[in-house]
């Protein structure tokens, strides 16, 4: 019973610890949230692309990171059976986002506003790669600039989540 009360407050104390290294780390409040909830391995990785864009002059933000299978579907849908267009082929799943591997950002402006037009995203793509995330920018299919992620590829993320190879908080075991 103690050993287990002990083993609880191991953990929220961990979790306390990290949210307080991620709201040190990156000033953007939306951006922190989201870093919270991406993979533990994502995680540091996100943080510093965020630093190293502000050192090379550009604020981003995090518009994207995890997406639950039920919010994957809803987006797979639009366009299909609900209005707007399509904005995926991906089902749930199928994206890395779903893991927590992958996020969305994009540069802001001098007023803190979304700039979607940016001249900047070869630059923004450069960072991530050279903090060992994979970009959007570079895909053949769909070109995603805002997209980075990391992981192998997805159908072995696919086959871990059949096989429940994944922690106590749902985040698949990758090595
Ligand atoms: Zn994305």
């Amino acid at each position: 019973m103690k050993k287990d009360w002990l083993k609880y407050l191991g953990y929220a104390t961990a979790g306390i610890i990290t949210v307080k290294l991620i709201m040190n780390e990156v000033s953007d409040k939306a951006s922190a949230e989201r870093i919270k909830l991406l993979h533990p391995r994502m995680r540091p990785l996100a943080v510093r692309l965020l630093q190293e864009a502000k050192r090379q002059g550009i604020n981003l933000r995090i518009t994207a990171g995890l997406r639950t299978a039920a919010e994957q579907e809803a987006l797979y849908q639009q366009g299909r059976t609900k209005p707007g267009a399509k904005v995926t082929n991906a089902r749930p799943w199928q994206s890395y986002h779903n893991y927590g591997l992958a996020i969305d950002v994009v540069p802001l402006n001098q007023f803190n506003q979304p700039d979607w037009n940016s001249t900047k995203w070869k630059q923004i793509g450069a960072i991530g790669k050279s903090v060992g995330l994979r970009w959007g920018g570079d895909f053949k299919s769909i070109v995603d600039q805002p997209h980075f992620e990391i992981g192998p590829p997805i159908r072995d993320l696919i086959a871990m989540q059949l096989a429940k190879k994944v922690d106590a908080k749902g985040y698949v075991r990758i090595a």
